[in-house]
């Protein structure tokens, strides 16, 4: 379902879509954390399609790896570990693979765990770890080539961690003030699933 070109495609949809939100990203994190979501993804995926335009690629785990290593070196703050880890994990779990629907499904499961191991986070604490949480349970269910229904799924999620309170990160300093707000790492996680489904067969 995913050739190393459309590996590096979606990659180039996530950097349209943090370039293109930028100021939205920004200004959810300016309501419950320190303002800067929307600078990091934005630079720190400019950084990543730079690197990736002028690179050759026998695997589309190499390049998961390449993505990896420019969001962990060059996004500062809780993020660019967090994304580095996930997309590290997942050019693990398809290290020496073509990618299809089962091995690409196992690659979420590792980039969740992964998150999961990092941030220490668990579902419902209002964080990125929501939305690949989503994400990881579409791709276990029947409906799992509906990708729309996916994105729909992703979009909810977001909209339930407006209610919740933030327990992770800097948001966690605010407590019950981030009530009504809704999770700027769930939004950015949300444009890398939006990305991908925009270059999937
Ligand atoms: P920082 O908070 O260091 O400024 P960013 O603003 O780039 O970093 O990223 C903030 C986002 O990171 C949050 O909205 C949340 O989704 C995610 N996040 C923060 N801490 C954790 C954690 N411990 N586990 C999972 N996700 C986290
Ligand atoms: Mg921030
Ligand atoms: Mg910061």
């Amino acid at each position: 379902i995913l050739t190393v070109e459309q590996t590096k495609q979606w990659m180039q949809e996530i950097q349209k879509r943090m370039e293109a939100n930028k100021e939205q990203l920004t200004a959810l994190d300016q309501a419950i954390g320190d303002g800067d979501h929307g600078i990091n993804m934005a630079r720190g995926f400019n950084e990543v399609v730079n690197k990736i335009d002028d690179t050759e690629y026998d695997s589309v785990a190499d390049v998961l790896k390449s993505a990896a290593m420019t969001l962990t070196a060059k996004v500062g703050g809780a993020s660019g570990p967090l994304y580095g880890t996930a997309f590290l994990k997942m050019s693990m779990a398809l290290q020496d693979k073509e990618v299809n629907q089962q091995n690409f499904k196992e690659a979420i499961d590792a980039a969740l765990a992964g998150i999961k191991m990092r941030g220490n986070a668990e579902f419902g604490e209002k964080t990125m770890y929501d939305v690949w949480y989503q994400v990881a349970e579409f791709l276990a269910s029947e409906n799992v080539e509906d990708w729309e229904e996916m994105i729909e799924a992703c979009q909810a999620t977001i909209e339930d961690t407006r209610e919740m309170v933030a327990t992770k990160g800097r948001a966690s300093y605010l407590k019950e003030r981030t009530l009504g707000h809704v999770d700027p790492g769930s939004m950015s996680s949300f444009y890398i699933f939006e990305a991908l489904v925009a270059v999937i067969e």
